[in-house]
């Protein structure tokens, strides 16, 4: 599982450091409580925790207690949920999609206007929808000078080429945890 590049950039951003991979590769081999891990990983017992339950946070790892009859010492053995992996992966994909799409949708429903000099012209923003714009009356506050349309098909371009490539990688994804 690992050896999918789109899995390992998730696992990577939930254990927050490419150092703690092996905790997951341990869990993968159903390798059970945290300090077998952390003997097999070379990782420190309180590091190996927290990853676990960064892990149980985003739903990827579960653990069950276990109660010694004797001493009344509870040990917790690890699982990781694989098909966690690929829904999580897609609700990931999914809210970027959303995301920029929303986006795409402003960017096409909208004219833009700019200063030519590159002024602030309202608000922080270089680049205003039209009607602020009009309110401006197409005059930049700074430097007078009229601010003037400004063609945004590049960024819808790029916008595009974006949603295409996370619908890819989510198909990429599908794939991968079919097979
Ligand atoms: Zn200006």
């Amino acid at each position: 599982m690992l050896d999918n590049k789109f899995v390992l950039e998730y696992l990577n951003t939930v254990v927050e450091d490419e150092e703690n991979i092996p905790v997951v590769e341990c869990l993968l081999c159903d390798m059970g409580t945290d300090e077998e891990i952390a003997e097999e990983t070379g990782i420190k017992l309180n590091t190996v925790r927290k990853v676990l339950y960064k892990l149980y946070d985003c739903g990827l790892a579960t653990y069950k207690r276990n109660k010694d009859p004797e001493t009344q010492w509870c040990t917790y053995a690890w699982k990781f949920d694989c098909d966690s992996v690929s829904l999580k992966l897609n609700e990931k994909y999914g809210e970027n999609i959303d995301k920029l799409k929303e986006l795409l949708t402003f960017e096409e429903e909208n004219l833009f206007f700019v200063c030519e000099n590159g002024h602030i012209i309202y608000d922080k923003q270089k680049r205003v929808e039209y009607t602020i714009a009009a309110e401006l009356e197409f005059t930049c506050p700074k430097c007078e000078n009229q601010i003037i349309f400004q063609d945004n098909s590049e960024r819808i371009k790029h916008i595009k080429k974006e949603i295409k490539q996370y619908e890819k990688s989510s198909n990429k994804v599908n794939d991968f945890f079919q097979n």
